[in-house]
């Protein structure tokens, strides 16, 4: 989607600080981290949120979930643990209109959230 600011972080045309990225998924540093480590996850092709990607495409929605473990891994989070977020829709709090997963770890992350 030409107006999508994820899809332009995939096309290339604004930059990011990529960790992970195959032809299906990337990773990439939030802009505003929210913890130690917190990277955001999401696939290539524009869905709007990560419940849609999942429904559309079962694969690709698992695809996801093992690019966020290798995230956390490779962030050195995944012995400490870290938490997935997938903010869906206005009251879940999603900003951005392409799905995306949130790795978050490095500290301990207080529960419920707000
Ligand atoms: P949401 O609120 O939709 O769950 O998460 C969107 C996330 O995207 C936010 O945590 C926000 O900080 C992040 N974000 C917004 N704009 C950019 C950007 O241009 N680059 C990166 N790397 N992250 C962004
Ligand atoms: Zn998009």
């Amino acid at each position: 989607m030409s107006d999508c600011l994820f899809c332009a972080i995939v096309r290339g045309d604004i930059p990011a600080d990529v960790v992970l990225r195959t032809d299906r998924v990337m990773a990439f540093r939030d802009i505003t981290p929210q913890a130690p480590v917190h990277v955001l996850v999401i696939p290539v092709d524009h869905h709007p949120d990560v419940p849609s990607a999942a429904l559309a495409d079962p694969v690709l929605g698992a695809e996801l979930l093992q690019a966020a473990a290798q995230v956390a891994v490779a962030e050195g989070v995944a012995d400490t643990g870290y938490r997935l977020v997938a903010n869906t829709g206005s009251h879940g709090g999603q900003t951005v209109h392409h799905a995306h997963l949130h790795v978050l770890g490095g500290r301990g992350l207080t529960w419920p959230p707000g």
